[in-house]
Protein backbone atom coordinates (compact mmCIF):
# COMPACT_ATOMS: atom_id res chain seq x y z
CA UNK A 1 0.00 0.00 0.00
CA UNK A 2 0.83 3.45 -0.43
CA UNK A 3 2.00 5.12 3.08
CA UNK A 4 4.31 7.96 1.71
CA UNK A 5 4.65 11.39 3.56
CA UNK A 6 1.09 12.06 3.00
CA UNK A 7 -0.58 14.50 5.22
CA UNK A 8 -3.97 14.03 6.97
CA UNK A 9 -6.19 15.88 4.99
CA UNK A 10 -4.43 13.94 1.85
CA UNK A 11 -4.59 10.46 3.24
CA UNK A 12 -8.08 11.08 4.46
CA UNK A 13 -8.89 11.95 0.92
CA UNK A 14 -6.61 8.95 -1.33
CA UNK A 15 -6.49 6.43 1.10
CA UNK A 16 -9.51 3.65 1.54
CA UNK A 17 -10.60 3.09 4.97
CA UNK A 18 -10.67 -0.63 5.69
CA UNK A 19 -14.84 -0.69 5.34
CA UNK A 20 -14.01 1.64 2.14
CA UNK A 21 -11.82 -1.54 0.75
CA UNK A 22 -14.17 -4.28 1.19
CA UNK A 23 -17.03 -2.37 -0.65
CA UNK A 24 -14.47 -1.18 -3.18
CA UNK A 25 -13.25 -5.45 -3.17
CA UNK A 26 -16.61 -6.38 -3.91
CA UNK A 27 -17.13 -3.99 -6.51
CA UNK A 28 -14.16 -5.29 -7.97
CA UNK A 29 -15.39 -8.81 -8.21
CA UNK A 30 -18.80 -7.51 -9.52
CA UNK A 31 -17.28 -5.81 -12.32
CA UNK A 32 -15.68 -9.16 -13.91
CA UNK A 33 -16.86 -12.14 -13.00
CA UNK A 34 -15.43 -14.06 -15.91
CA UNK A 35 -11.91 -14.13 -14.28
CA UNK A 36 -12.28 -12.70 -10.53
CA UNK A 37 -13.45 -15.47 -8.30
CA UNK A 38 -13.50 -13.27 -4.78
CA UNK A 39 -11.25 -12.01 -2.43
CA UNK A 40 -9.93 -13.19 1.15
CA UNK A 41 -8.55 -10.68 4.07
CA UNK A 42 -5.14 -10.96 2.38
CA UNK A 43 -5.34 -12.13 -1.56
CA UNK A 44 -7.52 -11.13 -4.40
CA UNK A 45 -8.74 -14.59 -6.06
CA UNK A 46 -8.56 -15.45 -9.73
CA UNK A 47 -10.99 -18.25 -10.92
CA UNK A 48 -7.37 -19.92 -12.19
CA UNK A 49 -6.81 -19.85 -8.30
CA UNK A 50 -4.24 -16.72 -9.28
CA UNK A 51 -3.83 -15.19 -5.83
CA UNK A 52 -3.12 -11.50 -5.99
CA UNK A 53 -1.82 -9.97 -2.38
CA UNK A 54 -4.25 -6.72 -1.33
CA UNK A 55 -0.94 -5.41 0.13
CA UNK A 56 2.71 -6.10 -0.46
CA UNK A 57 3.21 -4.63 3.19
CA UNK A 58 5.39 -2.08 1.69
CA UNK A 59 4.42 1.01 3.23
CA UNK A 60 7.78 3.32 1.64
CA UNK A 61 6.57 3.35 -1.59
CA UNK A 62 7.24 6.48 -3.82
CA UNK A 63 4.23 7.96 -6.00
CA UNK A 64 6.22 6.26 -9.10
CA UNK A 65 7.23 3.19 -7.42
CA UNK A 66 3.41 2.46 -6.16
CA UNK A 67 3.02 3.28 -9.88
CA UNK A 68 5.35 0.62 -11.20
CA UNK A 69 4.56 -2.21 -8.44
CA UNK A 70 1.19 -1.51 -6.96
CA UNK A 71 -0.63 -3.59 -5.12
CA UNK A 72 -4.80 -4.28 -5.42
CA UNK A 73 -5.06 -2.03 -2.53
CA UNK A 74 -3.02 0.65 -3.79
CA UNK A 75 -5.68 0.51 -7.07
CA UNK A 76 -8.46 0.96 -4.97
CA UNK A 77 -7.47 3.52 -2.62
CA UNK A 78 -8.26 6.64 -5.09
CA UNK A 79 -11.77 7.25 -5.72
CA UNK A 80 -12.92 7.92 -8.85
CA UNK A 81 -14.97 10.92 -8.80
CA UNK A 82 -17.39 10.23 -11.70
CA UNK A 83 -19.93 12.83 -12.25
CA UNK A 84 -18.06 15.98 -10.99
CA UNK A 85 -17.61 18.91 -12.92
CA UNK A 86 -14.33 18.92 -14.94
CA UNK A 87 -11.66 20.54 -12.55
CA UNK A 88 -7.58 20.15 -12.09
CA UNK A 89 -6.91 17.39 -9.76
CA UNK A 90 -5.01 17.66 -6.64
CA UNK A 91 -0.89 16.52 -6.73
CA UNK A 92 -0.82 13.13 -7.60
CA UNK A 93 -5.00 12.41 -7.44
CA UNK A 94 -4.86 9.58 -10.53
CA UNK A 95 -7.44 7.06 -9.71
CA UNK A 96 -7.42 4.35 -12.35
CA UNK A 97 -4.17 5.32 -13.48
CA UNK A 98 -2.52 2.51 -10.82
CA UNK A 99 -2.90 -0.84 -12.22
CA UNK A 100 -1.21 -4.01 -10.85
CA UNK A 101 -0.19 -5.79 -14.16
CA UNK A 102 -0.96 -9.27 -13.27
CA UNK A 103 -4.40 -8.33 -12.61
CA UNK A 104 -4.88 -6.68 -16.06
CA UNK A 105 -2.71 -9.79 -17.67
CA UNK A 106 -5.43 -12.05 -16.28
CA UNK A 107 -8.53 -9.98 -17.50
CA UNK A 108 -7.53 -9.14 -21.09
CA UNK A 109 -4.16 -11.18 -22.04
CA UNK A 110 -0.61 -10.25 -22.82
CA UNK A 111 -0.26 -8.83 -26.29
CA UNK A 112 3.51 -9.38 -26.32
CA UNK A 113 1.70 -13.06 -26.55
CA UNK A 114 -0.72 -11.91 -29.03
CA UNK A 115 -3.18 -13.15 -26.09
CA UNK A 116 -4.81 -9.39 -26.08
CA UNK A 117 -4.84 -8.55 -30.24
CA UNK A 118 -6.83 -12.01 -31.23
CA UNK A 119 -9.62 -10.47 -28.81
CA UNK A 120 -10.17 -7.41 -31.22
CA UNK A 121 -13.48 -6.62 -32.27
CA UNK A 122 -14.13 -4.00 -34.90
CA UNK A 123 -17.03 -1.63 -33.37
CA UNK A 124 -18.78 1.41 -35.12
CA UNK A 125 -17.41 4.51 -33.53
CA UNK A 126 -20.27 7.01 -34.17
CA UNK A 127 -21.68 6.70 -37.68
CA UNK A 128 -23.64 9.78 -37.20
CA UNK A 129 -20.54 11.79 -36.84
CA UNK A 130 -18.53 10.05 -39.23
CA UNK A 131 -16.53 7.79 -36.92
CA UNK A 132 -16.13 4.81 -39.20
CA UNK A 133 -15.16 2.18 -36.82
CA UNK A 134 -12.34 1.48 -33.82
CA UNK A 135 -11.07 -1.98 -32.19
CA UNK A 136 -11.57 -3.07 -29.02
CA UNK A 137 -11.47 -5.89 -26.91
CA UNK A 138 -14.35 -8.27 -26.50
CA UNK A 139 -12.69 -9.53 -23.09
CA UNK A 140 -14.84 -8.32 -19.62
CA UNK A 141 -17.59 -6.59 -22.20
CA UNK A 142 -15.60 -3.90 -22.86
CA UNK A 143 -17.06 -3.84 -26.39
CA UNK A 144 -20.38 -4.02 -25.55
CA UNK A 145 -19.83 -1.10 -23.27
CA UNK A 146 -17.97 1.13 -26.27
CA UNK A 147 -20.91 0.01 -28.47
CA UNK A 148 -22.98 1.77 -26.03
CA UNK A 149 -21.23 4.63 -25.21
CA UNK A 150 -20.81 5.08 -29.38
CA UNK A 151 -24.64 5.18 -29.58
CA UNK A 152 -25.58 7.13 -27.18
CA UNK A 153 -22.51 9.67 -28.44
CA UNK A 154 -24.42 9.83 -31.63
CA UNK A 155 -27.15 11.03 -30.46
CA UNK A 156 -25.42 14.58 -29.27
CA UNK A 157 -25.43 17.60 -31.90
CA UNK A 158 -23.19 18.15 -34.44
CA UNK A 159 -20.83 20.14 -33.02
CA UNK A 160 -19.79 17.62 -30.41
CA UNK A 161 -18.49 15.65 -33.56
CA UNK A 162 -14.97 17.21 -33.55
CA UNK A 163 -13.78 15.75 -30.60
CA UNK A 164 -14.92 12.26 -31.25
CA UNK A 165 -13.51 12.12 -34.87
CA UNK A 166 -11.03 11.07 -35.74
CA UNK A 167 -10.24 8.71 -32.73
CA UNK A 168 -6.40 8.73 -31.98
CA UNK A 169 -6.67 4.91 -31.20
CA UNK A 170 -7.61 2.34 -29.30
CA UNK A 171 -5.33 -0.99 -29.40
CA UNK A 172 -1.54 -0.43 -29.31
CA UNK A 173 0.71 -3.18 -27.92
CA UNK A 174 3.33 -1.26 -26.33
CA UNK A 175 4.45 0.13 -22.90
CA UNK A 176 3.57 3.98 -21.94
CA UNK A 177 5.97 6.15 -23.32
CA UNK A 178 9.26 6.75 -21.52
CA UNK A 179 7.87 4.02 -19.02
CA UNK A 180 7.95 0.32 -18.76
CA UNK A 181 4.26 0.33 -18.10
CA UNK A 182 1.59 -1.01 -19.66
CA UNK A 183 -1.31 1.56 -20.32
CA UNK A 184 -5.31 0.04 -20.91
CA UNK A 185 -4.38 0.79 -24.52
CA UNK A 186 -2.15 -2.59 -24.70
CA UNK A 187 -4.90 -4.34 -23.84
CA UNK A 188 -6.95 -2.93 -25.68
CA UNK A 189 -9.52 -1.46 -23.55
CA UNK A 190 -9.13 1.74 -24.00
CA UNK A 191 -10.03 4.79 -26.62
CA UNK A 192 -8.39 8.37 -27.24
CA UNK A 193 -10.69 11.10 -28.70
CA UNK A 194 -9.50 13.66 -31.62
CA UNK A 195 -5.83 14.57 -30.54
CA UNK A 196 -6.69 18.61 -31.90
CA UNK A 197 -8.85 19.33 -28.78
CA UNK A 198 -6.79 17.39 -26.08
CA UNK A 199 -4.52 17.76 -23.48
CA UNK A 200 -1.76 16.29 -22.13
CA UNK A 201 0.75 16.23 -19.47
CA UNK A 202 3.49 15.55 -21.09
CA UNK A 203 2.90 17.99 -23.60
CA UNK A 204 3.38 20.22 -21.31
CA UNK A 205 6.88 20.33 -20.42
CA UNK A 206 7.08 22.53 -17.45
CA UNK A 207 4.97 19.43 -15.96
CA UNK A 208 4.10 22.23 -12.69
CA UNK A 209 1.21 22.56 -10.83
CA UNK A 210 -1.52 24.53 -12.54
CA UNK A 211 -1.10 23.67 -15.93
CA UNK A 212 -4.33 21.58 -15.69
CA UNK A 213 -6.60 22.56 -19.19
CA UNK A 214 -9.30 20.88 -20.92
CA UNK A 215 -11.74 21.36 -23.82
CA UNK A 216 -13.57 18.15 -23.97
CA UNK A 217 -17.46 18.64 -22.78
CA UNK A 218 -18.64 17.59 -20.21
CA UNK A 219 -21.42 15.82 -21.48
CA UNK A 220 -18.53 13.42 -23.48
CA UNK A 221 -17.47 12.70 -20.65
CA UNK A 222 -20.88 11.38 -18.63
CA UNK A 223 -21.73 9.24 -21.53
CA UNK A 224 -18.38 7.53 -21.29
CA UNK A 225 -18.29 6.98 -17.26
CA UNK A 226 -22.41 5.65 -17.06
CA UNK A 227 -20.94 2.92 -19.12
CA UNK A 228 -17.72 2.31 -17.29
CA UNK A 229 -15.33 3.80 -18.75
CA UNK A 230 -13.03 6.55 -16.72
CA UNK A 231 -11.23 9.92 -17.94
CA UNK A 232 -7.78 10.91 -18.04
CA UNK A 233 -8.78 14.31 -17.38
CA UNK A 234 -9.54 13.60 -14.11
CA UNK A 235 -6.27 12.80 -13.20
CA UNK A 236 -3.30 15.11 -12.05
CA UNK A 237 -0.98 13.45 -14.65
CA UNK A 238 -3.81 14.92 -17.12
CA UNK A 239 -4.88 12.79 -20.78
CA UNK A 240 -7.98 14.30 -21.77
CA UNK A 241 -8.42 12.41 -25.10
CA UNK A 242 -8.10 9.25 -22.98
CA UNK A 243 -10.97 6.99 -21.66
CA UNK A 244 -10.57 3.63 -20.33
CA UNK A 245 -12.80 0.81 -19.25
CA UNK A 246 -12.60 0.62 -15.73
CA UNK A 247 -16.01 -1.37 -14.16
CA UNK A 248 -14.60 -1.33 -11.02
CA UNK A 249 -14.07 2.20 -10.38
CA UNK A 250 -17.86 3.68 -11.22
CA UNK A 251 -20.73 2.84 -9.25
CA UNK A 252 -23.58 0.94 -11.22
ZN1 LIG B 1 -5.08 6.89 -24.23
Amino acid sequence: MLATGATAAETSRYGAEPADLTARLEQLVAAYPATIAGFDAKSLILKDGTRLPLSDGRTDKSFDQMLDSPDIGDMLAQPYPAGQKPAPPPLNFDPGRVRPEALFRALYGDCRKGEAGGRMRKVAWVPAHGGGTVSITMAQGADKALDRVSRELDRLPARFGKYLVPSAGTYNCRPVAGTSRWSMHAYGAAIDLNTAHSAYWKWNKAGADGTWSNRIPEEIVAIFEKHGFIWGGRWYHYDTMHFEYRPELLAR
